[in-house]
């Protein structure tokens, strides 16, 4: 491809489309405790960009009620090589803070609550478990991490320090509004939307808008609702599966993860196609 490439993430790529553009190409690479994977899931790349194209469009009346947009400009108007898995968005000032909302204790905000009774500011009732429904959904904004960095919880008082009482504001209203309607529309799939995480831009004029991938496997925990039980890790449409079998191949998190098996990776790739297709109601091909 002839664009310049501005910043290789873990997952993807992001190319100069002009002064106002980017494109954002979502590889089928996999990360995992922050390391990527040497093993890529095919597909991937490709249920990533549809999926959150399929978001942006079912999240236009929450934004619009908020008085703020998305950043999809086309994914259909790409170059043919990264056809199907790159989206061309307008390039935003993006707000220092990554927007997470829970509706459901897990992962790293179990971690803290075990520890504090809290996620930084946020205080929860006590007797909450892996995988119990929060009374309501909470927004636990983290700090975006530099490359090689963890990505770490900060306090709403934080947030304000960071981007001002008004944008703080704004950035968790939205952030809670978009969760609710999208755990409204996963519940109607049959899918738990157990938390997720949201990156902002603010255009000219200061309108909040909604960037990066939205609602993916690879932003958010999706459950399958069936089998949903608090006390234990869920069975899960993200990555969990393959966390969990890393962990159990013994892996130390530190030297280069393993490949993985033939079987693994098609059970991973079967996890996010299903993901998608439940969601949207709509064969993924
Ligand atoms: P990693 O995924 O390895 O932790 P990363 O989050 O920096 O690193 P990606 O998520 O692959 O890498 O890259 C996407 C980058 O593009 C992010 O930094 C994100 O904040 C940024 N971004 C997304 N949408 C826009 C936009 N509309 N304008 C400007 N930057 C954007
Ligand atoms: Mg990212």
């Amino acid at each position: 491809m002839n664009l310049p490439l501005i910043a290789r993430g873990k997952v993807r790529e992001v190319y100069d489309a002009g002064s106002d553009r980017l494109l954002l190409v979502a590889s089928d690479r996999i990360s995992a405790y922050d390391h990527v994977l040497p093993t890529p899931i095919p597909d991937k790349g490709r249920v990533l960009t549809q999926l959150s194209v399929w978001w942006f469009d079912q999240l236009a009346d929450v934004l619009a009620a908020h008085g703020a947009e998305h950043h999809l400009l086309s994914a259909d108007d790409v170059p043919a090589e990264v056809a199907g898995r790159a989206m061309l968005v307008r390039r935003l000032q993006m707000a220092p803070v990554e927007c997470v909302a829970r509706g459901y204790l897990s992962g790293s905000g179990t971690v803290e609550y075990q520890r504090n009774g809290a996620i930084q500011d946020v205080v929860l009732p006590a007797g909450l478990v892996e995988g119990s429904r929060l009374p309501e959904p909470v927004y636990t904004p983290s700090t975006k991490a530099e490359v090689g960095e963890h990505d770490e919880a900060i306090s709403y008082a934080r947030t304000v320090d960071l981007v001002g009482d008004e944008q703080a504001a704004a950035l968790r209203d939205l952030t809670l509004a978009l969760y609710r309607r999208g755990a409204e529309i996963a519940a109607a799939a049959e899918i738990v939307l157990a938390d997720t995480k949201f990156e902002f831009g603010v255009a000219d004029g200061g309108t909040l808008v909604l960037a990066d991938e939205v609602l993916t496997p690879d932003s958010s925990r999706f459950w399958p609702a069936v089998t949903w039980s608090p006390g234990a890790t869920q069975p899960s449409y993200d990555k969990q599966y393959v966390r969990d079998w890393l962990t159990s191949s013994g892996w130390d998190r530190q030297s280069p993860p393993p490949e993985l098996p033939e079987d693994v990776v098609a059970a991973t790739r079967e996890r996010y196609v299903t993901a998608y297709e439940q969601l949207t109601g709509t064969p993924f091909s």
